[in-house]
């Protein structure tokens, strides 16, 4: 008889061992565990019935606001009416659905969705594309994958390769060879700007001095999350994305937008390629598809991307990928009922309308004790706190500690209180949330 079955509900429960959980320190974690049982509209709920105001929609994904009930029941009816089908040579109607409303959703000429099952496959199966883009015009001399300091794109070793935050390779070599990676277009001049940077659209022009050093026929795509999330919230000067897609076009070089994080709404549009006015050739997305209920990713290509795959003779599999999950009945459920969501109670206009307010109160904090930088666009922002003497990059996690204690979640990572609220947020919860914030800025040392 397993050991397991000698113990007690109650006894396994405190072993908080067996789950081996993701980016956590589990010997710190086991000392001071974090559960939640429940969640509801703006909060989540702990088993002691303690509500905590989400001021990061879960991870960057619960955009509607959480247990939206027209996405319970959808995924409730799905789950009883057809379990699994796999999308290899056979589909079911939902995930036909879904493909037409999400492209109907993304940008104009954005028109074909692979489906996947997280960020990370959508990263991953986004760079295959476009080298098997390249390769299937009979150009496959273009590998070569470029992405950009603190770009952050899952956990693939595709993704991570086109990373830029170097500490999250470490210990994972060797990854992908010939990619190269653009800088941050970024300094101390632009901190404290509000919303989009005035300047700094000439650090576009680093990518046309890559392609000097690199030959740009080698080039197969450059990726780029349109405003960098987890590398801290840093928004594209205007004028930045602009000049990056005018470049790749010169060079024949497919443009990838991660928007894992800013889709759906987050900038108070559906994706940021259509609130910021540039079109990649590629978008990824995953997170806000489904609500974060079910996972899912998607690609989502443009006509003459999907184009070159068909031009091929008609018996062949054109691209040969995808994942046993790809389209999974519930994921397409889920997603059909948020796009509902979405439109019925105008959670994008919603956004649109609190990112201001949302904007103009977090640089109140402005001045606030240790706070180095803050950075904001549509409902995202970065409070940077400057590194506390002799122990950097432990400021955030403290910050957000302190901020959980208060009531409200944030996240903390390295010196940075990071903030991405589901859409719904309200006036008052704006104020609750940047609130708590100074009250804990105050009781760090
Ligand atoms: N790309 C971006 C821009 C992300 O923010 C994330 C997740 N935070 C990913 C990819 C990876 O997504 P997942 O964790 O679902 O694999």
């Amino acid at each position: 008889m397993p050991a397991t079955a000698l113990r007690s509900e109650a006894e396994r429960g405190n072993e908080p061992d067996a789950f081996w959980m993701p980016f956590t320190p589990m010997r710190a974690f086991r000392q001071d565990p974090i559960l939640f049982d429940r969640a509801e509209g703006m909060h989540y709920i702990t088993p002691e019935g303690r509500r905590v105001l989400d001021g990061m929609a879960g991870l960057w994904c619960v955009n509607a606001g959480h247990a939206q009930q027209h996405i319970v029941e959808a995924i409730r009816e799905a789950a009883g009416r057809l379990d699994f089908v796999s999308s290899f040579k056979m589909s079911h109607p939902a995930a036909q659905a879904y493909a037409a409303r999400l492209c109907d959703f993304a940008p104009e000429g954005l028109d074909h969705v692979f489906f996947v099952n997280s960020g990370s496959e959508a990263v991953d199966t986004a760079l295959k594309i476009a080298r098997a883009y390249h390769h299937a015009r009979g150009d496959a001399r273009r590998t070569k994958l470029i992405g950009r300091a603190k770009g952050y794109h899952g956990m693939g070793f595709g993704g991570l390769s086109v990373a830029g935050l170097g500490r999250q390779k470490r210990g994972f070599g060797p990854l992908l060879p010939e990619v190269a990676h653009l800088p941050l277009p970024y300094d101390a001049g632009l901190a404290f700007s509000l919303g989009q940077p005035e300047r700094g659209a000439a650090y576009a022009e680093d990518l046309e001095k890559l392609l000097d050093v690199h030959d740009p026929l080698s080039v197969a795509a450059v990726i780029v999350e349109p405003v960098i999330g987890s590398g801290g919230v840093y928004p594209p000067p205007k004028g930045y994305l602009e000049r990056l897609r005018a470049i790749c076009d010169k060079h024949g070089i497919l443009l990838i937008f991660d928007e894992v994080i800013t889709g759906f709404g987050r900038l108070g549009a559906p994706f940021a390629a259509q609130a910021l006015g540039v079109t990649p050739d590629i978008i990824t997305c995953a997170k806000g598809m489904t609500n974060g209920s079910v996972p899912m990713g998607g690609v989502i290509v443009s006509g003459d991307v999907y184009g070159a795959f068909m031009a091929g003779p008609p018996d062949v599999i054109e691209l040969f990928h995808g994942y046993t999950y790809s389209a999974h009945p519930l994921a397409c459920a889920a997603g059909l009922a948020t796009l509902d969501v979405f439109a019925e109670q105008g959670i994008i206009a919603q956004a649109k309308a609190s990112s201001v307010t949302w904007q103009a109160r977090a640089h109140q904090l402005k001045g606030a004790p240790h706070v180095a930088d803050i950075r904001t666009l549509g409902l995202l922002c970065a409070i940077e706190l400057s590194p506390k003497p002799g122990a950097a990059g432990t400021r955030g996690a403290a910050g957000a500690k302190a901020c959980l204690d208060a009531g409200v979640l944030v996240r903390g990572s390295g010196d940075t209180i990071v903030l991405s609220p589901p859409l719904i947020i309200s006036q008052s919860e704006i104020d609750e949330v940047f609130g708590v914030i100074e009250g804990a800025l105050a009781t760090l040392d």
